[in-house]
C-alpha cells in the first residue's frame, strides 16, 4: 500500500535530519509518497508567513506529517509555528517516549516509558495580559471582585483553564495508547493539592475514566513536584505517565535528560483524525548545514510514524537498526562519542547511511 505523507523539512538542521529520516523510512521498503510543504524562515521569505495555509492543508489532506524543529522568532508576536500547528490540527496528544539504548550515555539502565502531555490548553492556550495594559488592569480588579484576593497592579497575568473535555480526552488517550502498547501502568501527575479547579478537575476526570480500565491497566496518581524527584531517583518505577500540557513539557525534558538528551529523543502530537511527528529537539542553528548533528531524534519520530501508519514490521526493523548503531558507537555522530572532539565520530548522513546498512 503507497502512504501519502507530508514532509516539512523544518529551520537550521531541520532539513539534514528530515534528509536522514525520509532515507531510512524509504529504507524499509514501505512505499510512501512524500508531499513537501514549507513552515518557517523558508515560508516567511517565499509566502510573508511562517504557517502557509497550503502547508495545513496538506497535513489535513493526508493525515500524517512529519517535521523537522522550525525556529520561534524571538519577540516577534508570534507565538510558536509548532503550537500553532498542534492547535489548527487539534493534535491534542503530544506523545514522547524515554527509552534507553545501549551505547547512549545515561546515568540509568533500564528506562523505557512515555509520556503522555495535553496539548491543546493550560497556560500554554496564550491566553495573556500584559502588565500596565488597560485591560489587564480591568481584568485584575474584576478578579479582585470575585475572589477577594490582592493582585498587584503591575501584574502579568496569563489564565490556566484546564476542562473536564479535555482532561478526559487524554486520560483516555493515554489508557488506549498503554493498551495497544502493552503497557501495564498509567500515572496521571498534577499539582491538584494547590490547584484545586484545574488539576483538581484533571485528577478528578482521570480517576473516572480509570474505571473504565480496572482490571486491564494499573492507575496510579502522582504530584509533579514528587514525580520529578522519584523519576530522578527510580524512573524504572514508571510506563506510561499523563498530564497536563506545562507540567508535561517540563517532565519530557527531563525524561529527555535521563536517557541521553535531545539527540535520541524522539516524539508525536496525535489527534482524533491526524499526527505530526517529531524530535523532541529544537532547530539548533549555530549547526546548520554543518552534517553534524544526531538524527537519532528524527529517525526515531519516523519509527513512531511508521507504527501509526500501521507498518509496525518496518517500524521494529528500523528501531533494531538504530539499536545496533548506536550500541556498536561506531558510525555516531559526536555527540554520541565519550569525547566530543572525537575525530572518528561520523556526520549526520552518514550515520544514517550506518543505520540503512543495518536494516534487516
Ligand atoms: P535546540 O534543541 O535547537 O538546541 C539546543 C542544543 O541541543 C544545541 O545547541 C545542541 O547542542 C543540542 N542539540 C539539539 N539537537 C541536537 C541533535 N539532533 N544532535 C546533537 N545535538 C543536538 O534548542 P534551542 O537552542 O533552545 O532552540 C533553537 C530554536 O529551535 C528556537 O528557535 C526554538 O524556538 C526552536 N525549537 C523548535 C522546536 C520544534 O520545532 N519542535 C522545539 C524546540 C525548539
Amino acid at each position: 500500500m503507497m502512504h501519502k505523507i507530508t514532509l516539512i523539512p523544518g529551520d537550521g538542521i531541520g532539513p539534514e535530519v528530515s534528509l536522514a529520516a525520509k532515507r531510512c523510512i524509504e529504507a524499509t521498503g514501505v512505499k510512501i509518497s512524500w508531499e513537501e510543504a514549507i513552515a518557517g524562515e523558508d515560508a516567511l521569505k517565499k509566502y510573508g508567513e511562517l504557517l502557509p495555509r497550503a502547508t495545513l492543508e496538506s497535513i489535513k489532506k493526508n493525515k500524517v506529517a512529519i517535521k523537522g524543529p522550525i525556529v520561534t522568532p524571538i519577540g516577534e508576536g508570534f507565538r510558536s509555528v509548532n503550537v500553532a500547528i498542534r492547535h489548527a490540527l487539534d493534535l491534542y496528544a503530544s506523545v514522547r517516549p524515554a527509552k534507553i539504548y545501549r551505547g547512549v550515555r545515561s546515568l540509568y539502565k533500564d528506562i523505557d516509558l512515555v509520556v503522555i502531555r495535553e496539548n491543546s490548553e493550560d497556560l500554554y492556550a496564550g491566553i495573556e495580559f500584559e502588565e500596565g495594559r488597560p485591560e489587564s488592569k480591568n481584568l485584575i480588579k474584576e478578579i479582585e471582585k470575585y475572589s477577594n484576593k490582592k493582585i498587584r497592579l503591575d501584574s502579568g497575568i496569563s489564565i490556566k483553564s484546564i476542562s473536564r473535555y479535555a482532561s478526559e480526552r487524554i486520560v483516555r488517550f493515554a489508557f488506549e495508547y498503554a493498551l495497544k502498547f502493552n503497557r501495564k501502568k498509567v500515572t496521571i501527575v498534577h499539582k491538584a493539592n494547590i490547584m484545586k479547579f484545574t488539576d483538581g478537575l484533571f485528577l478528578k476526570t482521570g480517576r473516572e475514566v480509570a474505571k473504565d480500565y480496572k482490571d486491564r491497566i494499573i492507575f496510579e496518581e502522582a504530584i509533579v513536584d514528587n514525580m520529578a524527584m522519584q523519576l530522578v531517583q527510580k524512573p524504572q518505577n514508571y510506563d506510561c505517565l499523563v498530564l497536563p500540557n506545562l507540567y508535561g513539557d517540563i517532565i519530557s525534558d527531563l525524561c529527555a535528560g535521563l536517557v541521553g538528551g535531545l539527540g535520541v529523543a524522539p516524539g508525536a502530537n496525535i489527534g482524533n483524525e491526524m499526527a505530526v511527528f517529531e524530535a523532541v529537539h529544537g532547530s539548533a542553528p549555530k549547526y546548520k548545514g554543518l552534517n553534524k548533528v544526531n538524527p537519532t531524534a528524527m529517525i526515531l519520530s519516523g519509527v513512531l510514524m511508521l507504527r501509526y501508519i500501521g507498518e509496525g514490521k518496518a517500524a521494529d526493523r528500523l528501531e533494531e537498526a538504530v539499536k545496533e548503531v548506536l550500541s556498536e558507537g561506531k558510525f555516531v555522530t559526536y555527540d554520541l562519542k565519550a569525547d566530543r572532539n572525537d575525530p572518528t565520530s561520523v556526520g549526520t548522513q552518514e550515520m544514517a547511511d550506518a543505520i540503512i546498512a543495518e536494516l534487516k
